[in-house]
């Protein structure tokens, strides 16, 4: 385990967890039912910043949502980074789409040809499968966001690849 490598640039995957049925507005997109279970959101980050800024942004509460995916922030569990120089979010959200349970149409999509960037599982099986095929395949990092609610420092970080 390292404790580094989040600096760089790359795309990441934010994993969260309702643990009751709600109704949520998401801001212009709409108001959803989103169903008890998990949920895997694609993103990435190449612009200045990075990925260390743009997680940051992700786990810490906000006043003031900006993206789609700023309104489920209370349900951010854990965030899944790569730091592959390629932009691989397009590529997982395909990916995850053959597997998830159902996605959210046009969430988080507005600047791609992508159906969704927000996927569905009723369990958290299948997103563990893919966990495994990202791991074997590339640098995956998963940050523990439960330290999320005590300080606005980045949460502990567990590198699963090249040990
Ligand atoms: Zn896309």
């Amino acid at each position: 385990m390292k404790n580094d490598g989040h600096d760089g640039k790359g795309t990441y995957i934010i994993i969260l967890y309702l643990d009751e049925s709600k109704r949520i507005q998401i801001g212009k997109l709409g108001r959803f039912k989103f169903k008890k279970g998990y949920y895997a959101y694609v993103g990435s980050a190449f612009g200045p910043g990075g990925l260390k800024s743009r997680i940051k942004h992700h786990i810490e509460a906000k006043k003031k949502y900006h993206w789609h995916i700023d309104y489920l922030n209370p349900a951010v569990k854990e965030v899944w980074i790569s730091d592959h120089g390629e932009r691989l979010e397009h590529e997982w959200a395909g990916s995850l789409g053959e597997i998830a349970s159902d996605k959210i149409p046009g969430f988080g999509c507005s600047d791609c040809s992508c159906e969704s960037h927000l996927f569905y599982f009723k369990s958290f099986g299948f997103l563990q499968d893919f966990q495994k095929e990202l791991c074997k395949k590339k640098h995956v990092i998963i940050v523990d966001s439960q330290l999320k609610s005590e300080s606005k420092q980045l949460p502990r970080m567990f590198k699963l690849t090249n040990k």
